[in-house]
């Protein structure tokens, strides 16, 4: 399985890696953005006056559901710079665009849609209907 090469061309995966580092930059503004908005001083609110303390743990309720979404949203912008870092080292391994699971290429209309992809469709699919 190791024997299959890289289905791409030296100029697609140049201009793959170069569509991949976009998107990381762009995802790490937004990361940066989400931290900035809501962990700018995390629990400083809840620990000074007490004599406000219902009104301020309502806010902090609100805000905490607030946290999670953002926090969520950063998990999911942390597992996609996963995926681009693993895809971007696959470049410059040389088995960029091979399937981890079946070792065969992925479709490049895959892989132009969704340049980190490291499963093809079928295993894909496979391992959706498995969850
Ligand atoms: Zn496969």
């Amino acid at each position: 399985m190791a024997a299959t090469k890289t289905p791409f061309s030296k100029k697609e995966l140049t201009d793959l890696r170069k569509q991949l580092l976009t998107e990381r930059e762009e995802l790490s503004r937004q990361a940066a953005g989400i931290e900035e908005s809501s962990f700018g001083n995390p629990q400083s609110e809840l620990s000074g006056d007490l004599s406000s303390f219902d009104e301020e743990y309502a806010d902090a309720a609100t805000e905490t559901f607030e946290r999670e979404k953002d926090l969520s949203i950063t998990n999911n912008i942390r597992d996609l710079t996963d995926q681009i870092d693993r895809a971007i080292e696959r470049i410059d391994e040389g088995n960029y665009g091979l399937c981890e699971r079946c070792g065969r290429p992925i479709e490049k209309a895959r892989i132009k849609a969704l340049p980190y992809a490291t499963l093809c469709i079928k295993d894909k699919q496979a391992e959706e209907r498995t969850g």
